[in-house]
């Protein structure tokens, strides 16, 4: 039987970056994948007709600029192009929209409150400054405050500079940020309700937290740390939907000579004494390597996949222990015609925008309470977006995608499976909400696709269908994840890595928990490093 250099299971985008890299150092590499389909959560798949979905993750930014241009993943198809502000629809009619242009934002915000336009330059000041801090961070190995290894000192030591540089009060106000609650730190800017709901959906998003959870001002950032040709903050779309980013990885691991297997489920990961042998598929076959790699989220890796008995007991309380919650679902609708917003001017541009319907704290707030009594959000807040705007390819000509985020949506239902009455039930939250801003919306829908985090779960193998493979707390962030002494991609198996994004930095498309772990497993093999260091732009 062949023996390869490594196994990658899971071609998700963090996979098939390791993958790729790995390849590019010229390991004998092959990746593989439950599904028919590449990509995990970032997917684009044809389910209706001529239209194609961004069935999960829809829009781009957090992807770091030093993958894509390394694995040169433009000639392999991919193409990410920025789209315009958002708008939040108002019960009494008005909007509040939010604008690239720094003028018009300045005078949209002087409509609600001068004293709120002046401080939003602020606002985006200390939030950038946070993002300079944790942009550092992100395409390298956090060390481990324990460790007296060498790089784990020097890591700490550079770490420790940084943090020096930014001056006393700026470490106090940083310690402050990373573990306040976003409604929290508005509240220190501004003092219109609709402009602070619509900054605070960036904390909440993908966390089964309520913008008054502490540590969801920090969340803040996995929404403002990214960049699209590096406007930092700027969010765009991949052309031809979010499957194009994962195949442009695919290919870019292809063109190294590496092996992409889909139907090929693992069932077990093989462990002769103590080491990774290999992985057994649930087809009954065995793929055999001594580096084998897990895409997977950290609960289904160590959980599921693994004999109990192959690690410590402290390990796996951990793992049991971290928190990887259902909070979030997602509705994929194909539209006959682009549906009419009477609040806004004919022709505005916030027709491109991502759109809203919360407009106070206390609804957002609600919506979170619905989610601790086991239900989904009876009034949803709902981040939707109609990628046909930007790009024409996802659609038959005149007709468009809508992709609906949908916060809250719990994993069961007052502790049960979801039955197809409550999926109706929970469609009709969201499609109420939206029909209550565009009269037409109803009669344009031809299909709709509705995913409740059972479903990903269940098509992803994502625990609970949590969008960042567990909560970015400040418990789970950093040498913390996913499990104290682990962080470093390895696990208590020799051979056996973690490249998911239950890894630092993190959930999202962003190739990073997948780019460290080739790094460190080429360093372990003691192979030349073909991942790129972080280009420091900032
Ligand atoms: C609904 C939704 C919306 C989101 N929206 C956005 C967004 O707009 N922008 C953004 O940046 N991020 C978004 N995210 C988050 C982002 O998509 C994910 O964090 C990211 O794609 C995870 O990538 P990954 O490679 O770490 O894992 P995954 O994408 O989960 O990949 C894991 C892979 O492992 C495979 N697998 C699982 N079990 C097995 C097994 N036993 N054997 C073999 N293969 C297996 C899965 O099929 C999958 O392909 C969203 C996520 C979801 C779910």
């Amino acid at each position: 039987m062949k023996t390869y250099d490594a196994i990658v299971v899971g071609a998700g985008h963090n996979g098939l970056t390791t993958a790729a890299f790995l390849a590019k150092a010229g390991l004998d590499v092959v990746c593989v994948e439950k599904n028919d389909y590449i990509g995990g959560a970032t997917v684009s798949r044809n389910l209706y007709k001529d239209w194609l979905y961004s069935n999960c993750s829809y829009v781009c930014s957090l992807l770091r600029p030093e993958i894509y241009r390394s694995l040169e993943l433009h000639k392999h198809g991919l193409q990410v192009t920025p789209y315009g502000g958002s708008v939040t629809f108002m019960e009494n009619g008005d909007y509040y929209g939010s604008y690239h242009d720094p003028e018009a934002a300045y005078r949209e915000d002087v409509r609600f409150s001068r004293k709120d336009a002046d401080a939003h330059k602020n606002y985006s000041a200390d939030t950038m400054r946070q993002c300079r801090l944790i942009r550092d961070f992100l395409l390298r190995t956090a060390p481990d405050p324990t460790s007296f290894k060498p790089r784990d000192l020097l890591e700490l030591i550079r770490i420790g500079g940084k943090i020096n540089e930014m001056g006393e009060d700026r470490i106090y106000e940083t310690i402050r940020f990373w573990t306040m609650s976003v409604a929290e730190y508005l509240d220190e800017f501004f003092e219109t309700d609709v402009i602070k709901t619509a900054l605070s959906a960036s904390g909440i998003i993908g966390t089964a937290l309520g913008i008054h959870s502490p540590g969801t001002a920090y969340v803040l950032l996995h929404h403002y740390m990214g960049d699209v040709d590096g406007n930092v903050g700027s969010w765009g779309f991949a052309r031809g939907g979010t499957g194009a980013v994962a195949n442009a990885i695919a290919g870019a691991f292809q063109a190294e000579g590496g092996e992409l297997r889909t139907e090929a489920g693992v069932d077990k990961f093989i462990v002769r004494n103590g080491k990774a042998a290999g992985v057994a598929l649930d087809n009954g076959d065995d793929i055999r390597a001594n580096v084998v790699v897990s895409a997977m989220d950290v609960k289904r890796t160590f959980l599921t996949c693994m004999d109990k008995s192959d690690l410590p007991e402290k390990f796996l309380k951990r793992v049991e222990n971290f928190k990887i919650r259902g909070s979030s679902g997602k509705i994929n609708i194909a539209l006959d015609g682009l549906p009419t917003f009477p609040a806004l001017p004919e022709g505005s541009p916030l027709y491109l925008a991502d759109m809203h319907f919360t407009d106070s704290m206390e609804r957002m707030e609600r919506a979170y309470d619905d989610w601790k009594d086991g239900t989904w959000s009876k009034d949803p807040y709902i981040d939707m977006t109609i990628p046909t705007t930007n790009d024409p390819t996802m659609a038959p000509p005149g007709k468009h995608f809508m992709s609906c985020f949908i916060q809250y949506c719990p994993r069961q239902i007052d502790g049960r499976d979801w039955t197809q009455e409550d999926k109706d039930g929970f469609q009709k939250s969201v499609f109420d909400q939206i029909s209550n801003y565009s009269p037409d919306f109803k009669d344009l829908v031809l299909h709709a696709e509705v995913r409740t985090p059972q479903d990903i779960e269940n098509e992803i193998g994502i625990t609970e269908g949590n969008i960042f493979h567990g909560e970015l707390t400040m418990d789970q962030l950093m040498f913390n994840r996913p499990v104290p002494g682990y962080a470093q991609y390895r696990s208590p198996i020799g051979g056996l890595y973690m490249c998911g994004s239950s890894n630092h930095p993190g959930g999202g498309i962003m190739g990073a928990p997948g780019a460290n772990a080739a790094r460190e497993i080429l360093g372990d093999l003691k192979r030349p490093n073909t991942v790129p260091e972080n280009f420091g732009d900032d």
